[in-house]
């Protein structure tokens, strides 16, 4: 399913591709998430970049009523900045290699125009809270400024990062033990654990004790608030409190924090991979809106990377069994077909060298085989022989009794000769013997063998036969064209001889 438009941003209804942007409004956080996606997947070369960049390109900007050096970016090239698209902008820049085509100090000024005085940044994206600091607002700024690089500069100095603890500190909601959209406000979702969380702990000073993390995010308190609260009886969490209702996007961004945090034993991981699963249409991709295939995938994959746990391991080895018992299947097939298909090649190469009516060699086979003797022999003999009057059985007899009469020749030759000879139905009631490192009086001697053989057996219908001789030897650089020119000339004339007898030339 393609869901890159060709100006670079991704829509989540590939039929809304050409529809006006305001139907695209949410594209840059949509492309932000795919990008993010196909990062995980490694796919990120498969993204049309430079139609990508231009598109962010075109919305960064200095917000209208700016004073001094402060840029950001827009989700349209018509609509105003605001923190949410700049850090949708930055990851993407960031993911593809990409922030060097922008002025970064520029970003972070814009992004500390908007901390408050309490710590905590404010957002004109969500004109519901005014310029009031929200922990959502804040978690942006911190996370954009990190992918920037820039907490650990200057810019963002140590007061700055001890406000945003306070901010934090301050949003912890003593009466539901969680965490709320600011300070003052009773806990609603569960998103704001995690957004509390991203706050602070990329904080430079948070980094060298990591227990002013556990201590800010009050995280006994809250775990245990994450797991009376907002899990749903399917071990999996839900946005609201006391809600059935899981949710994705809250599973995705707690086990985040919880991985993180290396607290991930609170969750059940294979109730949650088995839950992913279910968001796997029939062949087993996830296609559905780019927000859930992103969940989806950064989910497994910060469930992969951990520490595994038991279940999880036992989960992979089952996978990775069911895996191996796929593919020794398809193996064991493919075994079998190759087989089935060279039998039936095979058969079909004998039947193209096989004569229909008597099972003998062809001559196409006694010309092939003639090349093969050709390099191992240096001298080889070849007999022709021919029915005598044969002309007269199947006026006489009818024609099947001539096909008898040629059926029942066809085993007595081929059980007079010698393995290493081959006799071949020439066409007719002509056969042809290629006899191996024979001399001349060898294969005379074979030929009246044979032709004795045959005037003294009785055959069913027609009692008695006759054939007629040509014999003729060849040295290793002649054709087989030239050896048959000569048998079929001593034929000739031991037809001319009276039959029954043998010539060789
Ligand atoms: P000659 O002694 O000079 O070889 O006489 P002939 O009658 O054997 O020779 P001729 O070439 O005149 O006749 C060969 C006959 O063999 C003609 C043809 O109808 C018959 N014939 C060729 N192939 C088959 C076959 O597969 N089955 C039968 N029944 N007859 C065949
Ligand atoms: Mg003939
Ligand atoms: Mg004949």
């Amino acid at each position: 399913m393609k869901r890159q438009h060709p100006d670079g941003y991704f829509v989540n209804n590939p039929d809304l591709f050409d529809e006006p942007t305001t139907l695209n409004r949410e594209s840059v956080r949509l492309t932000r998430y795919a990008i993010a996606s196909l990062d995980e997947l490694n796919a990120l070369e498969r993204v049309n970049k430079d139609a990508l960049i231009s598109f962010l390109l075109n919305n960064f900007k200095a917000p209208s009523n700016a004073i001094g050096n402060l840029k950001g970016f827009s989700a349209l090239p018509n609509s105003a900045v605001n923190i949410r698209s700049t850090l949708d902008s930055i990851i993407i820049l960031d993911k593809l290699d990409a922030l060097g085509t922008i002025d970064t100090e520029a970003v972070a000024q814009l992004i500390l125009a908007y901390q408050n005085n309490d710590g905590g940044f404010w957002d004109p994206g969500y004109p519901e809270f005014g310029q009031q600091s929200t922990v959502k607002a804040t978690s942006y700024a911190v996370r954009a400024l990190h992918h920037m690089g820039k907490l650990n500069s200057t810019i963002v100095d140590s007061e700055k990062q001890q406000q945003i603890n306070t901010f934090i500190e301050n949003s912890w909601s003593t009466d539901t033990k969680a965490f709320s959209p600011f300070p003052g406000h009773p806990a609603i979702s569960s998103y704001d654990a995690y957004r509390a969380w991203v706050s602070i702990h990329h904080l430079p000073i948070n980094q060298s004790n990591t227990q002013v993390i556990t201590d800010i995010l009050r995280l006994e308190e809250m775990l245990e608030t994450l797991n009376t609260t907002f899990k749903t009886t399917d071990n999996l969490y839900s946005e609201e409190g006391h809600s059935e209702r899981n949710s994705l996007k809250a599973t995705h961004l707690l086990i985040w924090m919880l991985h993180d945090l290396e607290r991930l034993e609170t969750i059940s991981v294979p109730d949650v991979v088995q839950f992913i699963k279910s968001f796997r249409d029939p062949s087993g991709a996830f296609t559905s809106d780019i927000y859930s295939v992103y969940s989806a995938v950064d989910t497994l994959s910060l469930l992969s990377s951990t520490r595994m746990t038991k279940q999880l391991m036992l989960y992979q080895i089952l996978t990775y069994s069911s895996i191996i018992v796929a593919v020794l299947s398809l193996l064991t097939f493919a075994i079998l077909h190759r087989r089935v298909e060279s039998r039936k090649h095979k058969s079909l190469v004998r039947r193209a060298q096989t004569d229909r009516l008597t099972g003998l060699n062809n001559r196409e086979f006694l010309e092939q085989r003639y090349q093969t003797y050709q390099e191992d022999h240096s001298h080889m003999a070849f007999i022709l022989l021919d029915v005598d009057h044969f002309k007269s059985i199947n006026d006489n007899h009818g024609h099947l009794v001539g096909d008898e009469v040629l059926i029942e020749l066809s085993s007595l030759l081929s059980n007079n000769i010698r393995k290493t000879d081959t006799l071949a139905r020439w066409g007719g009631e002509e056969f042809a013997i290629l006899c191996p490192a024979t001399e001349p009086d060898h294969a005379k001697q074979l030929s009246e063998k044979l032709r004795s053989l045959i005037e003294t057996t009785e055959f069913s219908t027609v009692k008695s036969l006759t054939c007629s001789f040509g014999v003729s030897c060849a040295s290793k650089y002649e054709s087989l064209r030239e050896l048959y020119v000569r048998a079929d000339k001593a034929l000739y004339q031991s037809k001319r001889d009276g039959r029954n007898t043998i010539t060789y030339l």
